[in-house]
C-alpha cells in the first residue's frame, strides 16, 4: 500500500480537492485512511472533519450475495445504468475474504471493466486488511470522503458471508440482497437475521432457461418477507423481491425506481435521517471503545496483567468473573 504523503497536512492540503470533485485526491485520502498509523490516523480524522462541510449526501446502497450471485456482473450494470442517468457512482468493497488471501477478489477492476472506464464512476477494492473491524472503519470513511466528493450513489459490495453483511448493512441507507434462483428447499437455507435486514431482495439471472426458476424464486422470497414483518421503516409493500438479470441489464431501472421509491418514502417520514443519526453514534461509540482496547493492548503493565488474569482463569485458579473485576479494578474503572 503506498504511503499517504506527509510533507503537508493531508487535511488541509486534499479537503478542497476531494470537495471539487478531484478523483486522485480521493484515491490518496482513502490510502490515508486505510493506514493505521497514529499519525496518519490523526490526519484522516482532521480530513474527514474538513471534507463534512459539503454537507452532500449519496445513497448508500450495500449489495450482499454469495460468490458467483453475480455481484461484480450487477455492480457493472447497474453502476452503468446509474452513470447514463447521469449520476456519479462509488463502488467500494467490504471483502473478509482478501485478509486470508492476500488480495481483494471484490470491488476488482478487471471484474468491472467498463464502469471502471467511465469517468463518473469510482471504484476501490477492499485493502487487505486482517482485521474485519479494520475493513470496516475503513469502508465508512471512505463512503465520507466519496459523499464530500460529490458522487451521488455510493454501492458498498460484500460477500454474503459472516458478519460482513452485518457491517454492511450499519453504514448503508439500503441494504439489498442478491440470490440465485433456486428451489424453495434452498430457500429455508437463507438466515432469518439475513432476510430481516434486507430493505429488497433482487433474484439475479432471470434470463434464459433460469427464467422461470427466477421467477418462482421471487415469489418465494415476496412470500417470505411478507411473512417475516412489516417494519416501521418500510412503506406498503415493501420490502419487495424483484426479478433481474445483471447479464443483460434487465430489470435494472425498475428496482433502482423501487429504491428510490423507498428512500424517498423514508426521507419524507423522518427514517432516513434516523437511521443516519443512529449509525453515526453506533460508529463514534465503536471507535472509542477500539481505541480503547487498542491503548490498553499497548501498555505493557496492563498486558501484563491481562496475560496474569489469563492464566489464573485458564488454570481454573480464579473465576473469570472475578479476574475481570480485579482487571477492571486495576484500570481504575
Ligand atoms: P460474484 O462472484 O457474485 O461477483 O459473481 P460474478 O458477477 O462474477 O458472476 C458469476 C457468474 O455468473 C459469471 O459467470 C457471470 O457471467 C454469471 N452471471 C452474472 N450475472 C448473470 C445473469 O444475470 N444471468 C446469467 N445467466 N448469468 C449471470
Amino acid at each position: 500500500m503506498p504511503a499517504a504523503d506527509l510533507s503537508t497536512d493531508p487535511a488541509t492540503e486534499l479537503a478542497p480537492r476531494i470537495l471539487a470533485g478531484e478523483r486522485r485526491a480521493l484515491a490518496r485520502a482513502i490510502t490515508l485512511v486505510e493506514s493505521g498509523r497514529a499519525d496518519h490516523r490523526a490526519q484522516a480524522a482532521r480530513l474527514l472533519d474538513a471534507v463534512k462541510v459539503s454537507g452532500r449526501q449519496a445513497l448508500r446502497i450495500g449489495l450482499s450475495g454469495t460468490p458467483g450471485v453475480g455481484k461484480s456482473t450487477f455492480v457493472e450494470a447497474f453502476g452503468m445504468m446509474l452513470v447514463s442517468q447521469g449520476l456519479k457512482v462509488a463502488v467500494l468493497a467490504v471483502d473478509p475474504s482478501s485478509a486470508r488471501s492476500g488480495g481483494s477478489i471484490l470491488g476488482d477492476k478487471t471484474r468491472m471493466e467498463r464502469l471502471s472506464r467511465e469517468p463518473a464512476a469510482f471504484i476501490r477494492p477492499s485493502p487487505s486488511q486482517a482485521q474485519l473491524g479494520g475493513v470496516a472503519r475503513r469502508t465508512r470513511e471512505a463512503v465520507s470522503l466519496c459523499e464530500a466528493a460529490g458522487f451521488d450513489v455510493v454501492l458498498i459490495e460484500t460477500v454474503g458471508v459472516g458478519q460482513s453483511e452485518t457491517l454492511v448493512a450499519e453504514m448503508t441507507d439500503l441494504f439489498i440482497l442478491l440470490m440465485a434462483p433456486a428451489g424453495g428447499d434452498e430457500l429455508q437455507g437463507v438466515k432469518r437475521g439475513i432476510m430481516e435486514m434486507a430493505d429488497m431482495i433482487l433474484v439475479n439471472k432471470a434470463d434464459g432457461d433460469l427464467k422461470p426458476a427466477a421467477m418462482r424464486t421471487v415469489a418465494d422470497y415476496a412470500g417470505a418477507l411478507h411473512l417475516l414483518r412489516r417494519r416501521p421503516q418500510d412503506p406498503d409493500g415493501f420490502p419487495k423481491a424483484l426479478p433481474v438479470s445483471a447479464l443483460e441489464a434487465a430489470g435494472l431501472a425498475k428496482a433502482w425506481d423501487e429504491m428510490r421509491t423507498l428512500a424517498d418514502w423514508r426521507r419524507a417520514e423522518g427514517h432516513f435521517d434516523r437511521r443516519r443519526a443512529e449509525q453515526a453514534r453506533h460508529w463514534f461509540e465503536t471507535e472509542v471503545r477500539e481505541g480503547l482496547l487498542a491503548r490498553l493492548g499497548a501498555d505493557p503493565e496492563i498486558k501484563a496483567l491481562m496475560a496474569r488474569l489469563g492464566g489464573a482463569v485458564a488454570a481454573g485458579e480464579t473465576a473469570p468473573a472475578a479476574a475481570a473485576a480485579e482487571a477492571l479494578a486495576a484500570l481504575g474503572a
